[in-house]
């Protein structure tokens, strides 16, 4: 399980993360959402460990972050993250964004690296991609193969940032898709997302952020049905 307890972040004097605490259990897969500078785009960059904070723990699998450096590299290792904007490296193919960790990192031979490369690229429906460059891909094609990168690393945890709000609506499906595949075979999931119909379907709890807290957490058919903040009500009245 990944356990945040007491979790405080400031950006200098601004408060961007109030007392969050959170557990996810393995296996559950929770949506979170809320408005634009909430903090929910921070409270994932800590748990990945891409920012500090200043206090409250995060513990991945009962190590807490930072506690030694070597434990928390390989704790960071157990959570793959996909970000709104793709994020791979334009100069290398599809099979070497994705086999690049795997190499470097895990010192794996190509071959070895190549076949679990191939494996996940299935499984997100595009094996026939693998020779060409990020450029040369849709967006849809390009978030999968981010989705797939991560992948490659058998994380414990899957991170998403927004995967779908940079794509037109036709290539949305394809990414949410691979997602809710991923999620029936049982991954661990924090997401980051306005996809309500994603949420519905898939969480098994609803978080709703408002400026730096969580004000409310539920199963989506009572999140859905009756938030109990205002602001929850809200925000889901401006977006569904
Ligand atoms: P969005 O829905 O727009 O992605 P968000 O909920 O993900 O919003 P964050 O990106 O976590 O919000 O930002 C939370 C707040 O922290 C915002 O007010 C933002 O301006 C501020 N913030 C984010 N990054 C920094 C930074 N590096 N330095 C200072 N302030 C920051
Ligand atoms: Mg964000």
């Amino acid at each position: 399980a990944t356990e945040i307890s007491g979790l405080n972040k400031w950006y200098g004097s601004f408060h961007v993360l109030k007392d969050i605490d959170l557990t996810v259990a393995a296996g559950s897969r929770i949506v979170i959402c809320g408005p634009s500078g909430s903090g929910k785009s921070t409270l994932i960059r800590c748990i990945n460990g891409l920012e500090t904070y200043q206090g409250g723990s995060i513990a991945l699998g009962g190590v807490k972050l930072g506690d030694n450096a070597k434990e928390t590299t390989l704790a960071r290792r157990d959570t793959g993250m996909v970000f709104q904007s793709f994020n791979l490296f334009p100069h290398l193919t599809v099979l070497s964004n994705c086999t690049l960790a795997l190499r470097r990192v895990l010192k794996m031979s190509r071959r070895q690296a190549e076949d679990i490369a191939l494996h996940y690229l299935e499984k997100v429906r595009i094996p026939e991609q693998a020779k060409k460059y990020p450029a040369q891909l849709s967006g849809g094609q390009q978030q999968r193969v981010a989705i797939a990168r991560a992948l490659c690393l058998s994380p414990r945890l899957m991170l998403f940032d927004e995967p779908t709000s940079a794509l037109d609506p036709e290539m949305i499906k394809e990414v949410l898709d691979v997602m809710v595949s991923l999620a029936s075979e049982g991954m661990t999931m924090l997401c980051v997302t306005h996809e309500m119909g994603f949420a519905r379907e898939v969480a098994d709890q609803v978080i709703f952020m408002d400026q730096g807290r969580i004000v409310e957490q539920a199963r989506p058919d009572i999140f859905f049905g009756a938030p109990s903040h205002a602001r929850a009500q809200q925000f889901l009245e401006k977006i569904l």
